[in-house]
């Protein structure tokens, strides 16, 4: 009897997702601007009420593929470039997607996969982006020793490969509010204190602790 696909290839994507867990030894730097109490759970090891279904693998597994195409088409035409960077401090760490260098200047890639009909979302959205992939950049910069020179998040649509490039501010005030943002969440987790819930209930449509958290009715410390 023929094999299913769709079975070989969910068994692929269980047992590649199994390998990719492991104990938080820090907040993640791809968290940057999300619900304060989700951050919690992430770093506290916090088994999630609502692990990510099927077809959310499949999604992951598909953005890989097209950051290897954008990574690929960029490392060809730099004159320096750096995948996967990790970074890092005592309490976030994280991987740029791509610093390639040219002209003498050092740009910052994030590479985000998205379905065509998301672009036109991101065309309402303050910035052009989404604002939880500016926070992501600014964390990275914020993180780096050698400080990018402009920083740029690529959209990437996966039916069409219709590209959109939306550059990062790197204002004195968006650092700062970063840096707030992480000093708030960190001190939560160093008073052993679970943060309230987030009003931008949008997030808690995906968010893979749902369960857990909204069983946690009037506690506040874990
Ligand atoms: S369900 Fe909502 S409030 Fe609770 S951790 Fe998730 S995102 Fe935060």
């Amino acid at each position: 009897m023929a094999i299913l696909i769709s079975e070989v290839l969910d068994n692929f994507l269980a047992k590649r997702n199994v390998k990719k867990k492991y104990k938080a030894k820090s907040f993640w730097a791809s968290s940057a601007g999300t619900c304060f109490r989700k951050r919690y759970f992430q770093r506290t090891n916090q088994e999630k009420s609502d692990p990510f279904p099927k077809t959310t693998l499949r999604k992951f597994y598909v953005g890989d593929t097209f950051h290897e195409i954008i990574q690929n088409l960029i490392k060809e035409k730099a004159k320096y470039f750096d995948i996967e960077k990790r970074v890092e401090d005592k309490n976030i760490s994280g991987y740029v997607d791509l610093l390639a260098r040219f002209n003498g200047e050092t740009t910052l890639y994030e590479v985000k996969s998205v379905s065509d009909f998301y672009f036109k979302y991101l065309e309402k959205m303050k910035w052009g982006a989404n604002f939880f992939h500016i926070c992501q950049a600014l964390t990275y910069y914020w993180l780096l020793k050698d400080k990018p020179d402009s920083m740029r998040i690529v959209y990437v649509g996966t039916s069409t490969l219709k590209i959109k490039e939306i550059i990062v501010p790197m204002t004195k005030k968006s650092l700062k509010w970063i840096k707030d943002d992480w000093t708030k969440c960190i001190g939560y987790y160093k008073d052993k204190k679970l943060p309230p819930k987030t009003e931008d209930t949008n997030q808690c449509k995906y968010c893979t602790y749902a369960k857990y958290c909204n069983s946690l009715k009037g506690v506040n410390k874990l």
